[in-house]
């Protein structure tokens, strides 16, 4: 029997609208739960998706995009990779799939909940296949980490991650918990549709893809790059309601939005691309800078579709362009130094030659980071590693989740308020104008620091936080990921000082 062509049939038969009879339409939409107030009945037909596509269809594209990842990975199980390939890669891997294989299945509901909530009936068909997309993201970064389990506990943290109170996994849950999971239909697909997707997955997954091939590891780049391929479509969704806002006089609903999530999202893949891609890649395969990958992706190609929507450039645009040169680089620093806490091994990424290529990209680099790294050097060159693991905790940020870093000298300062007789730090003033925006939202979480000062974290010593945050239960924290091996580089210059 001869198919009709798609085009002939697509637009009747999504066109799932219809008068509810039995419930008002804000019992079949609840607005805390559908958003778009303001904007007319008529105008949600309007929503022109950006990409069409039927059932028939995706199921094919899908399973064609499934049998190439899987088909790489099976064939090149037996290369060993775990074994040959540098540890810093390794440690690339343990980070990625445990801050992302969890957070994918949670996307999954969120675009379960466009499915049920959006108004839009274009958007709720599209979402459909978003979800679908989003499972697949997870079974495949559960599936994949899942050979290296016997031969390294840490990789278990694929799935444990998000399950545990360990810090780097209470920031990157309160960001996707605030960006995916708690606000209405059309604030999540701005937030982390149009914000998250189309600007930040890229910079994760198509730049590690570049860097994954160059080391050799053909099956993690054609992993992320069959997912990226997914994200490219559903990042699509929210586009047309940024359209449909603006068109409503809401423009500045729309922009504080994007304000808010762009800061976010930057701010937590400082640790997730920022420090990996100017540490942990190995340096001969490195294909660009963060900073030069933030350039490509964020600079040039995220403003331009703010621009082609009429929207700015956030409010704090010139505040992040020195910040994308600074802030990794304390992150690196604290995470490296707090090594026990992570469930992955750090790469210091600090040999003379990493260095010179760290001055070479981030003048100045020399001056002000790499002069604290020359007290760690000097420590570890002269045995004493007690002194390079901090005794004390973090202040960490009430927005970002994350310790409060700066420059060297430069731009480290505290920016606090005191709110309904709490004091409340943050990174930056970009963090406290998210916070004072909505108070209500962030006041009431506690970050590590307020568990440990409020006693709930027993001992109140190292250990009693290790195990708080889920270390040395299945695999032990983190420690140097090359065993220390770069120091040698360093010793006979240090030998003769004292
Ligand atoms: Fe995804
Ligand atoms: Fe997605």
């Amino acid at each position: 029997m001869a198919l009709l062509d798609r085009a002939r049939w697509y637009d009747l038969a999504r066109t799932t609208e219809w008068t509810p009879r039995y419930v008002e339409p804000d019992e079949l939409f609840p607005p805390e739960m559908s958003g778009g107030e303001g904007i007319p009945d008529e105008a949600w037909s309007t929503y022109d998706e950006p990409y069409k596509i039927s059932y028939r269809e995706y199921v094919d594209v899908q399973r064609q995009k499934d049998a190439g990842a899987y088909s790489v990975k099976a064939t090149l199980e037996r290369a060993d990779l775990y074994h040959k390939a540098d540890p810093g890669w390794i440690s690339i891997l343990k980070e990625h799939y445990a801050a992302v294989a969890v957070v994918e299945y949670g996307a999954s509901f969120q675009e379960a909940r466009f499915a049920r909530w959006s108004k839009a009936p274009g958007m709720r068909n599209m979402a459909v296949f978003g979800m679908l997309d989003e499972i697949r993201h997870a079974q495949m970064q559960l599936f994949f980490p899942h050979e290296y389990v016997n031969k390294d506990r840490q990789f278990d943290w694929s799935h444990e991650a998000m399950f545990t109170d360990n810090w780097v996994t209470l920031g990157a849950r309160h960001f996707f918990d605030d960006m995916l999971m708690t606000r209405d239909a059309i604030s999540t697909a701005i937030c982390a549709n149009f914000s998250f997707e189309t600007g930040f997955t890229n910079l994760q997954f198509i730049g590690l893809s570049g860097d994954a091939a160059k080391a050799g590891d053909f099956t993690f780049s054609k992993l992320i790059q069959s997912i990226q391929s997914d994200e490219a479509r559903h990042a699509q969704l929210g586009t047309p309601l940024l359209q449909l806002l603006i068109e409503s006089g809401q423009k500045e609903r729309a922009q504080k939005l994007i304000d808010i999530s762009f800061w976010r999202s930057y701010r937590l893949f400082t640790v997730l691309s920022g420090i990996p891609m100017d540490y942990y890649v190995p340096l001969d395969v490195r294909e660009a800078s963060f900073k030069e990958f933030m350039e490509e992706w964020i600079v040039t190609q995220f403003v331009r579709s703010l621009e082609d929507l009429g929207l700015a450039k956030p409010w704090y645009w010139d505040l992040f362009l020195r910040d994308v040169s600074e802030h990794h680089h304390g992150q690196q620093l604290g995470t490296y130094s707090w090594r026990p806490t992570l469930w992955w091994n750090p790469a210091a990424g600090v040999t003379p030659e990493e260095r010179d290529w760290l001055e070479e990209k981030y003048p100045g680099w020399n001056d002000t980071f790499g002069k604290v790294w020359d007290v760690l050097i000097d420590n570890f060159a002269h045995g004493r590693t007690d002194r390079t693991v901090p005794g004390t905790l973090p202040v960490i940020c009430n927005v970002s989740q994350l310790p409060i870093v700066g420059t060297p000298s430069q731009t480290l300062r505290d920016i606090s308020i005191v709110h309904e007789g709490r004091r409340y730090h943050f990174a930056s003033e970009v963090d406290r104008w998210i916070f004072e925006d909505d108070p209500e939202r962030y006041r009431h979480h506690r970050n590590l620091v307020d568990r440990f000062l409020g006693g709930e974290i027993q001992p109140a010593d190292l250990g009693g936080v290790l195990q708080y945050m889920g270390l040395g239960v299945v695999s032990d924290g983190g420690d140097d990921a090359h065993g220390y091996a770069w120091v040698d580089r360093y010793r006979p210059a240090l030998a003769t000082t004292g």
